[in-house]
C-alpha cells in the first residue's frame, strides 16, 4: 500500500441512496441528480455513470463547463444546466445538446440573432418564489413563457423553482415558496399551457415536504448519503459514499513545557505521544478544525492538537494503545465501531457538509469501491 492520503468513493452506496430516494418519492416521480461541483466533490463522471446505470432520468451541473466532461464521457441523458447561461455558450449548447435555465428574454433574444441555424434547445424556466439572485419574478412568469413559446429555436422542457430554506427547522418559507410556485402552474394550466416537467424539491424537501414533490425531484446532497441540516428528518435511510484517510508518519515523545505547531496553541502537561498525519487545509481539510476535531486510530478517537497547517497536523495518541507509523488514520468515516461523520464535523466547526465533501473531493486520490 503506497498510498498516504485518499478518500473512498462507495459507489455501491451510491446506488442505494438513489433507489433509497426513488422509494422515498415514489416510482412514477422522475429524478434529477445534482452532480454539480463534480458531484460534490466524489467524481461526477464516475459518480453519474452509477446514477445513469441505476435509471436516473436527467442530471444537473451548475455550468456548460461541468455538462460537457460529462457529455465526452458518454453521458446520454438529459443534462441540465442549472446556472444560466453566457451568449457565447450557446453553441456548446447545441453541440452537446444540454439543457439551460432560463429567467428572462437575454438569452432567448440571442437566439433569435442566430436564427439560421436551425436547432432547438430546451429550456427550464426558473421561476423565483423567494430565492432570489435569479429566476423571474413570479408577477412576470406567465408573460416570459407565453413570449418564449413564441421563439422556434426553444422548447420549454421545464419549469422549476428553488427553495432557499428547507433545510431549517421552520418550513413556513419553504411552503410559502411553494405555495407561489403553485400559483404559477395553475395559470399555465388556466391558459391551457402544458409544461413536461415541473421540479421543485432539494434534498431537505424530499426528506420532509412530499408536497414538493411535482413530477420530478433534484436530489444533490442525499445522493452522496448525507443530510442537509441536524433539522431534516431521516425519512431516507442514506449511506455515507465518501470516506477519508490518511495514515500517521511520524510518532514522537514530547514531554511538559513542550508545545506543538504554529503558535504554540497547544501545550503539552503530561508526557505525550505525538502522532503526524500528512494532511491539512491544502487538502481541504479545515483549519477550523485546529485543537478541536478528532480523528480515528485503530477504532480508537483522538484529538487533532495545535494548529491544522497546509499539509499535516497532529494527533494525540498518548491515550490510544497500539499505534504504529504507517496505521490507517480516518478523518471521516468508520473504523471499527466508530464514525466520524461529515455533518458532526459540519456542526462543530460552523459550517455545513456541502462545504466539507466540495473541499475535501477537490485533487483528492479517489479509490472507488464496488461490493
Ligand atoms: C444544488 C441544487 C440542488 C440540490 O441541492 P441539495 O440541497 O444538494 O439537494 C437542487 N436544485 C438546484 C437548482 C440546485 O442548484
Amino acid at each position: 500500500m503506497r498510498k498516504i492520503t485518499w478518500i473512498e468513493i462507495n459507489l455501491d452506496n451510491v446506488a442505494h441512496n438513489l433507489n433509497a430516494i426513488r422509494e422515498r418519492v415514489g416510482k412514477v416521480k422522475k429524478i434529477l441528480a445534482v452532480v454539480k461541483a463534480d458531484a460534490y466533490g466524489h467524481n461526477a463522471v464516475v459518480v453519474s455513470k452509477v446514477l445513469v446505470k441505476n435509471g436516473v432520468d436527467m442530471l444537473g451541473v451548475a455550468t456548460p463547463d461541468e455538462a460537457i466532461i460529462l457529455r465526452k464521457n458518454n453521458i446520454r441523458v438529459p443534462i441540465l444546466v442549472l446556472n444560466p447561461i453566457l451568449p457565447e455558450h450557446i453553441e456548446d449548447v447545441v453541440k452537446y445538446s444540454l439543457e439551460i435555465t432560463v429567467s428572462n428574454l437575454n438569452i432567448a433574444k440571442e437566439l433569435s440573432k442566430n436564427r439560421k441555424k436551425n436547432y432547438h434547445i430546451g429550456i427550464h424556466v426558473d421561476i423565483d418564489t423567494g430565492m432570489g439572485g435569479t429566476g423571474v419574478h413570479p408577477d412576470n412568469a406567465l408573460t416570459l413563457i407565453k413570449e418564449l413559446l413564441l421563439i422556434d429555436s426553444l422548447v420549454i422542457k421545464g419549469i422549476f423553482t428553488h427553495f432557499s430554506s428547507s433545510d431549517e427547522k421552520d418550513k413556513l418559507f419553504t411552503q410559502t415558496q411553494n405555495k407561489i410556485f403553485k400559483s404559477i402552474l395553475k395559470q399555465l394550466e388556466d391558459q391551457g399551457i402544458y409544461v413536461p416537467l415541473t421540479h421543485a424539491a432539494n434534498s431537505a424537501a424530499i426528506l420532509d415536504m412530499p408536497e414538493t414533490y411535482f413530477n420530478m425531484v433534484r436530489p444533490g446532497l442525499i445522493l452522496y448519503g448525507i443530510f442537509p441540516s441536524s433539522y431534516v428528518s431521516r425519512s431516507v435511510d442514506l449511506r455515507p459514499v465518501m470516506s477519508f484517510k490518511t495514515r500517521i508518519i511520524n510518532l514522537k515523545h514530547l514531554n511538559p513545557g513542550s508545545s506543538v505547531g504554529y503558535g504554540g496553541t497547544f501545550k503539552i502537561t503530561k508526557p505525550s505521544i505525538i502522532a503526524t498525519i500528512p494532511v491539512g487545509y491544502k487538502n481541504g481539510f479545515s483549519r477550523h478544525l485546529s485543537n478541536l476535531g478528532k480523528v480515528l486510530i485503530n477504532g480508537q478517537y483522538a484529538p487533532i492538537i495545535g494548529r491544522v497547517c497546509m499539509d499535516r497536523c497532529f494527533i494525540d495518541v498518548t491515550n490510544l494503545v497500539n499505534v504504529n507509523v504507517g496505521n490507517i488514520v480516518v478523518l471521516y468515516g468508520k473504523q471499527g465501531n466508530k464514525t466520524i461523520s461529515i455533518e458532526s464535523s459540519a456542526v462543530l466547526i460552523r459550517t455545513i457538509p456541502y462545504e466539507i465533501v466540495c473541499k475535501i473531493g477537490k485533487n483528492a486520490t479517489k479509490i472507488y469501491i464496488n461490493d
